[in-house]
């Protein structure tokens, strides 16, 4: 069997507002787009932090690539692309900046795909980053965690900010692309729509625990949509939130 590109045991994480992990188990191989969906608050953003190294597994063990990312982040972030919910990029850098910027620290950098995801994301090489629009910015975000062709793509809710045209028509096809290529995407979303569209797998969490966690197929052949397998596992809907 193919080991897991992400491997997470028991993972409990405390906050004194509460309880944002609870005893997550996930075992994800490699090669295909998982949609991690939950509420605000459901606990997508301390897990993804976790598999980053940027949070400390307080209970339980975090593998990616069968490695820690706390003891490990340049072996482990080196081989993941990245874009946060916040997509903090250095808003005095212009994007051609950003581009070579952020090559310079891959030697696996693709010119060539990095020029195409620019020209289809319409991003002008001389825009200032601090003056673009939420969505531009987000484009930026998703190129540079492209292009140098990651082994996995983390992405922290990718459709904040874009439009319905580049998030159906790019944002889909770049990640299945990834997959297709054998790589690995996890993205988180409380959009069901733009998961039931992009991902082979799903996982549900609500208030820090997973509450189904399988194949689309599957979601699909037991619930007549996956808005209702949301209600029926979750117990509420997760429009809107
Ligand atoms: P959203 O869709 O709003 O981004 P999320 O599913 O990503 O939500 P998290 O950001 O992981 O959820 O938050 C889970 C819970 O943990 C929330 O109750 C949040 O308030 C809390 N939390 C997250 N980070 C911290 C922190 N650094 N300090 C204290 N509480 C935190």
């Amino acid at each position: 069997m193919t080991p897991p590109v992400i491997a997470v045991t028991s993972l409990t994480r405390r906050f004194p507002s509460g309880t944002a992990l609870d005893d997550i188990t996930l075992a994800l191989p490699p090669g295909a787009v998982y949609g991690l969906v939950g509420a605000n608050g459901a606990g997508k953003t301390t897990l993804i932090k976790h598999l980053l190294g940027l949070l400390r597994a307080e209970r339980g063990s975090v593998r990616v690539f069968g490695l820690d990312p706390v003891a490990e982040p340049v072996a482990v972030l080196s081989r993941i692309g990245y874009l946060s919910e916040e997509n903090d990029l250095p808003g005095w850098m212009r994007v051609d900046e950003l581009i070579r910027y952020t090559r310079a620290f891959y030697p696996a950098w693709d010119d060539a795909y990095a020029e195409e995801l620019r020209s289809a994301f319409a991003l002008d090489p001389a825009a200032r980053i601090g003056t673009m629009s939420k969505g531009q910015k987000a484009r930026a975000g998703l190129l540079i965690a492209l292009a140098y062709r990651p082994e996995l793509l983390i992405l922290d809710e990718p459709s904040s900010g874009l439009d319905p045209i580049v998030r159906r028509d790019i944002l889909g096809a770049v990640m299945r692309n990834v997959a297709h290529e054998g790589r690995t995407v996890l993205f988180s979303s409380h959009l069901l729509d733009e998961v039931e569209e992009v991902a082979d797998h799903v996982t549900m969490l609500a208030a820090g625990r997973i509450m189904l966690s399988a194949p689309l197929a599957d979601v699909r052949g037991a619930h007549a949509s996956l808005d209702a397998a949301f209600v029926a596992h979750v117990g509420r809907s997760a429009q809107g939130a």
